[in-house]
């Protein structure tokens, strides 16, 4: 990660410094301000475009601790980021001059095997979750790439290669334990306090801290993958087959289709590495055999190589895993159909792509049981048929421009299948009209609701922002 600038104390002032002294002392994690040693990496986040610089990072070691920082933050009038994974495109775990609440120290996990559920930390990383239960032989819905927040994920719907099979990570939501923006605790599970239990099914972080997270977990005793990579020039014709192939596949097939630039990995042939490639990633909860037969139709396409493997759960979840510290821009439009017109605008996007080393260029298939989960909460998108998901990452700031324009084209081009609704967690700020677009007008009346009952004063407001519904 590029080192950002060192930092002086002038930016804040003798009396937040005064008291973000006291603050440290109370706390049991530790605190970071302006020249203290630790600073500048405690405000690092994913995306390397983002530079803010908190008044205070406090990096809280218990739940005390994110009660003790929440009321500090409001009695000194400072803003409240949270930060779990620090995955956030937008940057919205990071303030100016405000407070960070940070969790990444709580990041314990406890398999509980006979009830088949796991307590997770609110600051936990999908690779803490994932090397924790695979010893059991289970498994549920994580985000594709090993650094993700549990937290952040999970709060805003959570889309995994497990998902056709298990259903979001929300779906596998049992209770979650949070601190509200009084600083007091709340339990939320289908018996208590329902409403915001509902609502922490894709509202984010919009109702408080989540301390912690009870999961459900699923048997996955075996899980594979084909990966099979194609010349970028037969890209059409792998889309239409592979649109084909996920249109009645089986809930225990996943995956994506991009396009990258083929890693030094050991499962990319010497000469395909650094060249930009069609690839398809079939995941099977199944055995390797399993995932061949799934991929036939891919298989009797003329490709450049093929990878069929067992592989376990936790170790696939960070296949795909991507450097830290570099400027990123990304969106989704999720779509009905995708017929041939919608693959050849898909696929004339690879040539501009920014950076082509970097970024990727993705399809997901949705359906099986993230189609049939819950329609109660509030995802009106997880009915889409497909999600495009266009991935703009680059190094150079001369890039900027280029980056977000060539995301913003594929959206653009691919709208006419879109469904209108999108999940909120694939894309940055893109206004108010987009965050309703995630919830659809009536979830949103009714998540205002549940914002104006649990933080009237809208002091959790760096997320997909709800507004609190106003009392008549
Ligand atoms: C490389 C990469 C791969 C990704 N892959 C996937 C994927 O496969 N599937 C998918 O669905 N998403 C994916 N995402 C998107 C990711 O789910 C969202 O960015 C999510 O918000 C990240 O959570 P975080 O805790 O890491 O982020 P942070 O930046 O730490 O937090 C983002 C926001 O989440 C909220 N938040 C985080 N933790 C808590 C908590 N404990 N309590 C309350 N609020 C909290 C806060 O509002 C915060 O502003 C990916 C992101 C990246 C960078």
């Amino acid at each position: 990660m590029t080192p950002r600038s060192t930092t002086g104390t002038s930016d804040i002032t003798g009396t937040t410094r005064l008291a973000v002294d006291g603050l440290r002392r109370d706390l049991t994690g530790e605190a970071f301000a302006p020249g203290d040693a630790g600073y500048d990496e405690a405000r690092m986040i994913f995306n390397g475009m983002i530079d803010r610089r908190p008044a205070v990072v406090a990096q809280c070691a218990s739940e005390a601790d994110v009660a003790l920082s929440v009321r500090f933050a409001r009695e000194h009038g400072l803003e409240i980021a949270v930060r779990g994974g620090g995955h956030s495109v937008a940057g919205m775990s990071l303030t100016d001059g405000g407070l960070v609440v940070d969790l990444r120290h709580m990041n314990s996990v406890t398999v509980s095997p006979s009830d088949q559920a796991a307590r997770v930390g609110g600051g936990a990383t999908m690779s803490d979750l994932d090397r924790a239960t695979q010893p059991y032989g289970l498994a549920t819905t994580g985000g594709r790439a090993s650094t993700t927040g549990v937290g952040g994920f999970t709060l805003g719907g959570g889309s995994g290669w497990l998902e056709r099979k298990f259903g979001l990570a929300c779906d596998n939501l049992l209770a979650a334990e949070l601190v509200t923006a009084d600083g007091s605790t709340v339990h939320a599970s289908l018996d208590e306090n329902p409403e915001l239990f509902w609502a922490l099914h894709g509202g984010g972080g919009n109702f408080g801290v989540a301390t912690s997270l009870t999961l459900d977990l699923h048997e996955l005793p075996e899980m594979s993958f084909a990966l099979l990579l194609y010349r970028p020039e037969a890209g059409r014709e792998v889309l239409r087959a592979y649109r084909d192939l996920m249109a009645s596949a089986p809930d225990e097939a996943g995956g994506a289709l991009l396009y990258i630039t083929a890693p030094p990995e050991d499962f990319v042939p010497e000469h395909l590495v650094g060249t930009l490639v069609c690839g398809v990633l079939l995941t099977c909860t199944g055995p390797s055999a399993r995932a061949r037969d799934l991929a036939g139709l891919l298989l009797a396409l003329d490709h450049e190589s093929e990878v069929i493997t067992d592989i376990p759960y936790a170790d696939l979840q960070c296949m795909l895993d991507d450097p830290p510290g570099m400027r990123n821009y990304w969106s989704a439009e999720y779509l009905d159909a995708f017929p041939d017109e919608a693959v050849d605008l898909f696929c004339s996007h690879v040539a501009d792509m920014p950076v082509p080393s970097a970024s990727q260029h993705v399809l997901f298939p949705m359906g099986g049981a993230v189609a049939r989960g819950p329609a109660e909460y509030p995802l009106p998108w997880r009915s889409a048929r497909w999600a495009v998901h266009p991935f703009g990452i680059w190094e150079s700031p001369s890039d900027d421009e280029r980056g977000r324009q060539w995301v913003r084209q594929v959206r653009a081009d691919v709208r006419p299948w879109s469904t209108g609704a999108v999940y909120l967690n694939f894309i940055g700020r893109e206004g108010s009209g987009r965050i309703v677009a995630g919830f659809g007008a009536e979830n949103y009346a009714r998540l205002a609701a549940v914002k104006a009952a649990y933080d009237p004063d809208n002091v959790f407001h760096l997320n997909h922002n709800i507004e609190p519904a106003v009392a008549r």
